[in-house]
């Protein structure tokens, strides 16, 4: 249930309101925007029932939300969210870019991929250090010597770093090194993973899983904020579809979609979206248009003999043309970059 106050409710009124509802056994989530305050109430349906609100004080009317998620809604709080990353903004009109390897292969590599990525424009140098790959044959990642390769060539060029975290064992660890933590598409579902980021202390940015519904990935974001950890950035890479030519199906109405029916901050992944480097800057291009709050994209030094991804990685001058092009659509957009 949603409690909407009146523009004119005092503190006290929030008070006694907040007040009745904790000592009903329930939780309460405030949100207090430039019109007015809403009290979001949380836990036990019955309990919900039986509260009677609309007669307090400074209450202006009550709305029972029929979805799952509550936390994520933007009928629980109207504004976006803005996600500040020690100092970089994403959310509202702040537009964020990750770029960098799919992954951390070894010094140089991230050494010029993160130099080339700054002097683009990016804020945050993105590369694996723990991979989920398809073959167990194929290149699993440095772990944490990667984490440390990220760190450094990150710090280096004033960058924020963005990592995936495979397994909860490995969050404290990650969290030690990354600004960001990522949670890829194969993990959305993962309910363990999700919970235990909700006790995390670093930003989670939630990639949509390979067939996920819109609602399924909503609920997935509501398990993080349930934890605690409301710093949730949505990432929209591509579903399977009948679709061979393209590696995903880029769902770009996912982004207007979500906006709609949360306050979270949404980016999009063109590289995944569409597992080929030519049609990246155009998505790009598009994700922009259809209100994104920022793009992830992979970026290595020499794609040709990348350990992954080659294929859908931009080189460091297309990436720059991109970054220069962006800046007009981000223009338009209201978004700065
Ligand atoms: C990645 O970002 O390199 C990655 C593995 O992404 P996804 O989970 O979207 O496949
Ligand atoms: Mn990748």
């Amino acid at each position: 249930m949603v409690i909407v106050m009146k523009p004119k409710a005092t503190q006290a009124d929030i008070d006694k309101v907040v007040k009745r509802v904790e000592g009903a056994g329930l939780k309460t989530h405030l949100s207090t925007g430039e019109e007015c305050t809403i009290i979001g109430v949380i836990g036990d349906k019955k309990k919900i029932a039986s509260l009677e609100m609309n007669m307090m004080e400074g209450v202006e009317k009550t709305l029972h939300i029929t979805e799952k998620y509550k936390l994520v809604s933007r009928s629980f709080k109207a504004e976006d969210t803005v996600i500040d990353v020690d100092g970089i903004k994403i959310g509202g009109k702040h537009f964020a870019v990750m770029a960098g390897p799919c992954a951390v292969e070894n010094m140089e590599q991230l050494t010029e991929a993160a130099h080339a990525v700054k002097i683009a424009g990016a804020q945050f140098l993105r590369g694996g250090a723990f991979k989920p790959r398809t073959s167990p044959y194929d290149f699993q990642g440095l772990k944490e010597e990667g984490l440390k390769l990220l760190r450094q060539a990150a710090d280096k060029e004033d960058l924020k770093v963005v990592t995936e975290v495979l397994n909860h064992d490995d969050i404290e660890l990650i969290e030690k090194y990354a600004d960001i933590l990522q949670v890829g598409a194969r993990n959305m579902h993962n309910f363990e993973l999700l919970k235990a980021l909700g006790h995390a202390h670093k930003p989670v940015m939630l990639k949509r899983g390979l067939s996920a519904t819109l609602t399924e990935w909503l609920n997935a974001a509501e398990y993080i904020m349930s934890g605690g950890n409301e710093q949730v950035i949505f990432c929209e890479r591509g579903i399977r579809t009948y679709e061979t030519y393209t590696r995903n199906t880029l769902d770009l109405s996912a982004v207007a979609a979500i906006k709609e029916l949360s306050h979270l901050p949404i980016i999009v992944d063109p590289s995944h979206g569409t597992g080929r480097r030519s049609l990246v800057a155009p998505m790009a291009k598009a994700a922009v248009a259809a209100g994104a709050d920022g793009l992830i994209i992979e970026v290595h030094p020499h794609p040709e003999v990348a350990l992954s991804d080659g294929d859908q990685s931009l080189t460091p001058q297309a990436f720059n043309e991109l970054m220069s092009s962006l800046k007009h659509f981000t223009k338009f957009m209201d978004k700065e970059l």
